[in-house]
């Protein structure tokens, strides 16, 4: 298949290593905001319908007692995710060290002004590392098998060239039970290019987003070469400024079934919402995050530009073929 090419000329590899530590870097220097800081945020609303679409797919597929591995799991956001699904266990793992030290404070519960609760149920380890670069089936050789598998906001960050982009998914396969559940969220190609070709230009976005593509960017390239470093920048008001990758959804599809990973669905977050926020549990759930107004059954406290934002991004759920060893 196309996929097994290898497109990337010599050289593209320190190239890409550059904007690894871009990323690395920029998310390193994020630093921990105050409640305060984080309730005046101009994404404020978006930040909790991104957490209810997290909390939707691991309440979905989270059972009582898994083995969780969380890739690129920044501060630890999820922590408290996982703690009411009443997992097992728990290993996270992030390229930025600042991002991982956080995890850490929050996961042992001091200095940290966002909770003031009773300490996580399940035992964790928490890495820092490339989870793209680095084979994790050595690393986690004593952790695994794993139920779940859990990438966030992040899978992306892997498709600047086709061995990362490969290393991502074997190490994913690598690790998860056969049966075992891959879920995830990353932008949604088909939504970014649709605006691209909207735009006319080599730039759009709104007052609280903004994304670039390379000048050496053209739809002819685009659709003749490499499916990989299609890399653009993205810029989100008060969370992201760094450079990202175009994941064409067919080829992330077809490439995860070379690793025996089939996928169950896939569905861009504005379709998420209205399908999940029909039912009354997740409903609740929504206005406890603080993402819905009371008495209204849309998206109606996030601003426009907020739930445009939404638009360009989707959730997955991918099951590792084979028969669970478990029921
Ligand atoms: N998953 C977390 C969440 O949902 O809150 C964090 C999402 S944040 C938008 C993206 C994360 O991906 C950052 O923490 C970043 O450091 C991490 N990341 C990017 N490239 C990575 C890589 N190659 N290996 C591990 N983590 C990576």
């Amino acid at each position: 298949p196309k996929s097994r090419v290898k497109y990337t000329p010599e050289g593209d590899a320190h190239f890409s290593e550059d904007f690894v530590q871009k990323v690395a870097d920029h998310y390193s220097a994020r630093t921990n905001q105050t409640l305060e800081e984080r309730e005046a945020s101009p994404i404020i609303h978006l930040k909790k319908l991104n957490n209810w679409i997290k909390s939707v797919l691991v309440q979905l597929y989270a059972r009582r007692g898994d083995a969780v591995l969380d890739l690129a799991c920044g501060k630890g956001g999820d922590l408290i995710k996982w703690d009411k699904a009443k997992i097992g266990y728990y290993v996270g793992i992030d390229i930025a060290e600042g991002s991982i030290e956080d995890c850490r404070t929050r996961y042992n519960g001091d200095a940290d002004h966002h909770q003031r609760r009773k300490k996580f149920s399940f035992p964790a380890r928490l890495i820092c590392g490339d989870c793209y670069e680095v084979r994790l089936d050595k690393v986690l050789a004593d952790d695994a098998p794993f139920d779940i598998c859990s990438c966030q906001f992040a899978l992306h960050y892997s498709w600047s060239t086709e061995a990362r982009a490969r290393r991502a998914l074997a190490n994913v396969s690598a690790l998860l039970r056969p049966g075992g559940t891959f879920i995830g969220t990353m932008p949604d190609a088909n939504v970014i290019i649709k605006k691209l070709r909207e735009a006319e230009e080599l730039v759009f976005g709104n007052s609280v987003y903004w994304i670039r593509f390379d000048e050496d960017y053209s739809e002819k390239k685009f659709k003749s070469s490499s499916p990989y470093g299609i890399k653009y920048k993205f810029h989100l008001e008060d969370a992201v400024d760094c450079p990202e990758w175009i994941v064409p959804f067919n080829i992330f599809k077809s490439l995860a079934e070379e690793y025996d990973l089939e996928l169950v669905f896939v569905k861009n977050a504005h379709e998420f919402v209205h399908e999940y926020l029909k039912k009354p549990e997740y409903i609740d759930l929504m206005r406890r995050l603080g993402a819905l107004g009371d008495g209204n059954q849309d998206q109606s406290t996030l601003s426009p530009d907020e739930w445009e934002v939404a638009y360009l991004y989707l959730a997955f759920v991918l099951k590792k073929r084979g028969q669970p060893d478990r029921m």
